[in-house]
């Protein structure tokens, strides 16, 4: 190769892009419009989750806690729903897992914080992250099943709550084990 080629290349380069509009953009002033799929980061849809917990099961950080306490018709209760996003590693294993679509990848990207325990995230801060997103969104899931059209919620009828609930007449169970109290 003559000798200056390489130079003469990478001016060539240099030029061809002087001349162009730039391709970056100042962030956080200018923002670039990001895909509404885009798997950004996760949402939890209260609206559409059981609490079967097959989204915690699934973590391989076990960063998901999910607490339920059962009603009457079978159904059950989320008293808790958080995400520890500090060792979340976005895999989508989660959104993968859900029966029910109850957590999708999606959502704001521009979510970095001072301190770092604020990257636990509990149910109340998670239901106001996907109300805002489904507010932007007119009502459309990530998955781009709107809102109104798939009404899942958890006081409705699911597989859980159509199977009756056992009682003491029913099947041998953990509602037949002694309690701590009765046992010898
Ligand atoms: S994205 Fe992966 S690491 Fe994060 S909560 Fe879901 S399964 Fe766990
Ligand atoms: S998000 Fe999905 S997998 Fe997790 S508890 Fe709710 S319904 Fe079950």
């Amino acid at each position: 190769m003559a000798y200056g080629m390489g130079i003469a290349r990478g001016l060539m380069v240099t030029f061809k892009h002087i001349f162009h509009p730039p391709v970056t953009v100042n962030y956080p002033e200018e923002q670039r419009q990001v895909p509404v799929r885009a798997r950004t980061n996760l949402l939890w849809f209260e609206e559409r989750c059981t609490g079967c917990s097959t989204c915690a099961q699934a973590c391989p950080d076990g960063c998901i806690l999910v607490q339920t306490t059962p009603r009457a018709d079978g159904t059950l209760n989320i008293d808790r729903y958080e995400i520890d996003f500090r060792i979340c590693m976005y895999c989508g294993l989660c959104t993968e897992a859900c029966p029910y679509q109850a957590i999708q990848a999606g959502g704001r990207y521009d979510d970095a914080v001072y301190v770092f325990e604020n990257m636990y995230r509990n149910k109340q801060t998670l239901t106001s992250e996907a109300h805002s997103y489904l507010e932007r969104t007119s009502g459309r899931y990530p998955n781009g099943q709107l809102q109104e059209i798939i009404p899942l919620r958890t006081q409705m009828p699911t597989a859980r709550s159509r199977v009756q609930v056992a009682g003491e007449e029913g099947p041998i169970g953990p509602q037949h084990l002694p309690s701590r109290a009765n046992r010898d």
